[in-house]
């Protein structure tokens, strides 16, 4: 399973969450501590979303190869500096293409976008869903992956003008439902705000004066993480996190 982290706060060089963090993304990808579904590693592609400052939308440097290979995020990924970023390490599901195209964050206009998990039963337990989607939605999507499919539904949603915390329960409930026992931790954030699901996965948060982070897990061991409980949807902005539960009939952990 993959594992995604969110920030939001002070600007910070995007190398502290990537490399330099005791247990960073980097980290992470060769000794993660919390892997589902019997995956061990995070080594088929990493990505890096970051808002440039001044309003502009996101910037995107994603690789389909481990994070430790890569020779470039060491040097630019301490030359700059962003209040706002996405990024994710990918172990792909088996089936699903070791590609760039596959890796975290996807991104539209301001959004960004990772999932850490799986849908089980792919691609038959959700091809009815996926069949209300416009053909140019399914002609579009970046990979044939279920995280693509995720966003492809999330972001039509988005586009209707609906709001991201309904938008994203919503997705949740109708994937898990055409498939049951799904892994379905969603991050979206636009910049300003941060919306995380847990579903099946683990997910932490680290509210400081200066900044929100939301990862799979804790960066360090400061005992100022908190776990996020399953089934929540989280909603953080830099001054504020709350957490509502998705669903109360939800029985599946
Ligand atoms: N199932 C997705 C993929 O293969 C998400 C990755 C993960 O969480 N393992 O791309």
């Amino acid at each position: 399973m993959c594992r995604h982290v969110g920030y939001l706060g002070e600007p910070i060089a995007p190398a502290e969450v990537l490399l330099d963090a005791p247990h960073s993304l980097l980290v992470q990808s060769y000794a993660p501590a919390d892997m589902r579904c019997g995956a061990t590693m995070n080594a088929d592609g990493f990505g890096l979303g970051w808002y440039p400052g001044d309003g502009a939308e996101p910037v995107r440097y994603r690789q389909p190869c481990p994070l430790w290979t890569d020779t470039n995020v060491a040097s630019f990924g301490r030359a700059i500096s962003t209040g706002a970023l996405v990024a994710a390490v990918r172990s792909a599901t088996v089936g699903m293409p070791v590609v760039e195209t596959a890796c975290a964050p996807f991104v539209d206009g301001r959004w960004l976008f990772s999932h850490n998990g799986v849908i089980t039963g792919w691609p038959h337990s959700v091809a009815e869903i996926a069949a209300e989607l416009p053909a140019v939605d399914l002609l579009t999507m970046e990979a044939p992956t279920d995280s693509a499919l995720l966003w492809a539904l999330l972001r039509r949603r988005l586009h209707a003008g609906e709001a991201p915390e309904a938008a994203m329960s919503v997705v949740v409930q109708a994937v898990a439902g055409a498939a049951p026992e799904s892994r379905l931790n969603l991050l979206l954030t636009d910049g300003t705000m941060m919306y995380a699901t847990t579903w099946a996965h683990s997910l932490s948060v680290l509210h400081r004066e200066d900044a929100v982070v939301v990862s799979s897990e804790p960066l360090d061991d400061r005992p100022e993480w908190q776990r996020v409980d399953d089934g929540q949807l989280l909603i953080a902005s830099k001054d504020e996190v709350r957490t509502h539960p998705l669903s109360p009939t939800r029985g599946f952990r």
